[in-house]
């Protein structure tokens, strides 16, 4: 029933997509009449995050048992999630490099680039950021990482006390089967939002010509990230078959409504209720599921984080500034704590990019080389970041389960 309903599903996505591309493609901004519809989906999603977050954690941390084994498992998932967005960096260097898609780019032809706001860039801040002094005001102004570190802490603690933590553990429980319940009921709609989001955004963005006319502007640019992320998609093909021994196909399958609806909203925090019921879906460990891929969504952003080194490349070969291997290996270790900083959300990574430019004492204003079809190649980054996620849940799910959940 579910398999069916599942497959059904994914054809629907499909067309979805497809249809909302051609929509907007043919119709442009009269397509922006529906962006309602995608805003409705986007926010629905939203809404569910921060009780889902809350519950995921708790009960994935709460049904480890022993507090010791949260140590391991967090262990394996940070160090998995920073050797992925290591290989990831890697490749966007090495796309960069191949490619050189900044050699020759007309310095005149960016749009004037917005001054981003960047307050937190040092190890320091991202360190600080890990905590808030109002958990309260830390939900309400979607701040994932610090309700993490709050639900693992209190977790922890519940498992300690015996019987008087379980009817909070419980409480929690039912809150996220009630969560992946609203999650099952949603995915009925996304078909129509992924359609309007589509749609509407390459609508706003003027229709196919104009999106022809941008891509066409920064086609070298665009195919070096794109095909960044394919060697990266294929990448963590290989580590879902080597260490977590499942099918590529068989995942590709569950993942796919979660994976279409990355792309089509260009957030990762909006995609994690998907994400979680994609992964449940593929049978991954049960614990795994619930701590590893609410933290995955956070901090770990394969695909961003390719990017911002390609981007960085970019704009020194667009400025004609020859980085030194050393520079690019500033680049390699700062792209991957930009992209840890980067929120779910979109152009985040354009954003956190600046932490990059300044470490190798780039001009910001090179972010205006690349604004045209940033909006783009968000999706698409998404897209592997999401992907990124889920077979970090099954990589680490394989590595710790230990049997039935709880
Ligand atoms: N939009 C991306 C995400 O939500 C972040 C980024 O801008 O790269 O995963």
């Amino acid at each position: 029933m579910r398999g069916n309903l599942e497959k059904r599903l994914l054809y629907a996505m499909i067309v979805a997509i497809v249809a909302g591309g051609l929509s907007g493609f043919i119709w442009g901004e009269a397509m922006v009449s529906v962006a309602w519809l995608g805003e409705l989906f986007l926010t629905i999603l939203k809404m569910l995050i921060v009780p889902l977050v809350a519950a995921s954690i708790i009960t994935g941390v709460a049904g480890l048992g022993d507090v010791r084994k949260l140590g391991r498992m967090g262990g394996i998932s940070i160090a998995y999630y920073a050797c992925t967005t290591l290989i990831a960096v890697s490749i966007g260097l090495l796309m960069a490099n191949l490619w050189q898609p900044g050699a020759g780019v007309d310095l005149g032809a960016g749009v004037a680039a917005p001054k981003p706001e960047i307050g937190d860039v040092g190890i320091t801040d991202l360190v600080l950021s890990l905590v808030h002094p109002n958990i309260i005001d830390a939900a309400a102004s979607m701040k994932l990482l610090p309700i993490i570190v709050f639900c693992i802490l209190l977790a922890a603690a519940l498992t300690t006390l015996g019987d008087k933590g379980k009817p909070v553990i419980v409480f929690f429980e039912g809150l996220n089967e009630a969560m992946m319940t609203i999650v099952g009921w949603i995915m009925i709609f996304a078909p129509i939002g992924v359609f309007a989001l589509i749609a509407s955004k390459l609508g706003a963005s003027g229709g196919g010509e104009a999106f022809f006319a941008q891509l066409a502007g920064l086609a070298k640019y665009a195919l070096a990230v794109i095909s960044g992320l394919l060697a990266h998609a294929a990448v963590l093909c290989v580590l879902l078959v080597m260490l977590a021994r499942r099918s590529v196909a068989e995942y590709l399958k569950h993942m796919g409504t979660a994976l279409m609806t990355a792309f089509s909203t260009a957030s990762s925090s909006a995609t994690l209720p998907l994400t979680l019921d994609g992964v449940k879906a593929a049978g991954v460990d049960e614990k795994a599921r619930r701590f590893v891929l609410p933290l995955g969504a956070t901090i770990n952003m394969d695909g961003t984080a390719l990017y911002e080194a390609v981007a960085v490349l970019f704009i020194a070969q667009a400025y004609g500034i020859d980085l030194s291997f050393g520079q690019q290996m500033l680049v390699l270790v700062t792209a991957t704590m930009a992209a840890i900083g980067a929120a779910g959300i979109p152009e985040a990574g354009l954003v956190t990019m600046v932490i990059v430019l300044e470490a190798v004492g780039l001009p910001l204003d090179g972010i205006g080389l690349i604004l045209a079809i940033d909006w783009f190649l968000d999706r698409c980054r998404t897209t592997i970041n999401v992907f990124g996620d889920s077979v970090g849940a099954a990589v680490v799910g394989k590595m710790t389960s230990s049997g039935q959940y709880p």
